[in-house]
């Protein structure tokens, strides 16, 4: 998108200044049409496969956290439910290509999930949920969220009828319980993800950034421990503003160079990204990923990002060092309890013996 964007910004430049003086290929618009086809496929297809990735991996870890939620727990199925209407206009074609058209079909089952245990495959199309008609079209997803919100309520399990080639197929659900946040994944460019309390947010850029699916889980698990910990209510509560961007950029790769942080205050925002690598950590630990790698992912992302290498401790950005070295004892004291049959459950403060206050904001 950067690419288009900045190509076209030349075209301009260059009539504006003269025409060009070489003899540049003639291009024939047609073969242009086709290519264009081929490209918006292509970006369909990436956009497509990252939806689906950061459900199979997000999914679990909602699963594996939802006793830390608290209230915020819901029921689900494991499913990625989609339709054509899903997704913006130019890619309606390509979407046909994967089968996805008017009707709702499963676009993705996760691992482990009720919608595995009770039989779903991709790519079965959606005809009824406990005998109501699942209806097709532009706002069928909303209403059938609409319904599963009613079937929830009336604590009954959904049972889904679809059609599986040319057979119709029952599948009796026993929903799971997760922690209750919705997640997409983007075609931003930009290496960050976020949570704002209610939901999370990968972007196309962190993505590509990290190389896989346990490093994913790793970024995952940081962001829905933020919502787990209440971080954004809290540091709403303790910076007047400032705060919000601040958590959803510290950290990520994006250098917003403490700016945001220092508008606000920035009182707990580092004591608050502390914690979302341990919990987060913990969380990934108990959906059985590799946590190895963690400690690297963050020394990789100070390599985007060397002016947090220098920042100590009092500084409002946080540090990749202490970053990098938590994480490497939080694996460590993970690994231990594993080895010793323990549950992993984080440590919780000892209010006799913990200093009482976080440190005062810089100046
Ligand atoms: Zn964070």
């Amino acid at each position: 998108m950067f690419f288009r964007l900045s190509a076209g910004a030349t075209v301009v430049a260059a009539a504006v200044a003269c025409a060009p003086v070489s003899k540049l290929p003639e291009i024939d618009e047609v073969a242009a049409k086709r290519e264009r086809d081929i490209q918006q496929e292509l970006a369909f297809r990436q956009f497509y496969n990252n939806s689906r990735r950061v459900h199979a991996i997000t999914y679990p870890l909602l699963m594996a956290g939802a006793d830390l939620c608290g209230e915020q727990t819901a029921r689900g199925m494991g499913l990625f439910i989609a339709n054509k209407h899903g997704f913006k206009k130019d890619y309606h074609a390509a979407a046909a290509k994967v089968g996805l058209g008017d009707r709702l079909a499963v676009a993705g089952v996760a691992p482990g999930s009720a919608g595995e245990r009770a039989g779903a495959r991709e790519g079965d199309v959606l005809l009824s949920i406990n005998g109501w008609p699942v209806p097709e079209g532009k706002d069928a997803g909303d209403k059938l969220k609409e319904k599963l919100a009613e079937i929830g309520k009336a604590e009954a399990d959904p049972v889904l009828t679809v059609r599986r080639g040319g057979k119709m197929v029952t599948l009796k659900l026993e929903t799971d319980v997760v922690c209750g946040y919705g997640y997409t994944a983007t075609e931003n460019p930009i290496v960050n993800a976020s949570a704002d309390g209610k939901d999370l947010r990968i972007e196309a850029g962190m993505l590509r950034f990290l190389s896989d699916d346990d490093e994913l889980a790793a970024i995952i698990g940081h962001e829905i421990a933020h919502n787990v910990m209440d971080h954004i209510p809290k540091s709403q509560a303790n910076q007047a503003f400032g705060s919000v961007v601040d958590i959803l950029f510290a950290g990520f790769g994006v250098n917003t160079q403490g700016a945001f942080g220092r508008l606000g205050g920035a009182a707990f925002s580092q004591e608050f990204e502390a914690e979302a690598d341990y919990v987060g950590l913990y969380i990934v630990a108990r959906a059985s990923r590799k946590i190895d790698g963690a400690p690297y992912v963050w020394r990789r992302m100070a390599l985007d990002n060397p002016a947090d290498i220098k920042s100590n401790h009092a500084a409002t950005h946080p540090a990749t060092p202490h970053r990098f070295l938590a994480l490497e004892k939080t694996v460590a004291e993970i690994k231990a309890k594993r080895a010793a049959g323990k549950s992993l459950v984080p440590e919780k403060q000892d209010p006799a013996s913990s200093p009482a206050a976080p440190a005062p904001p810089p100046q």
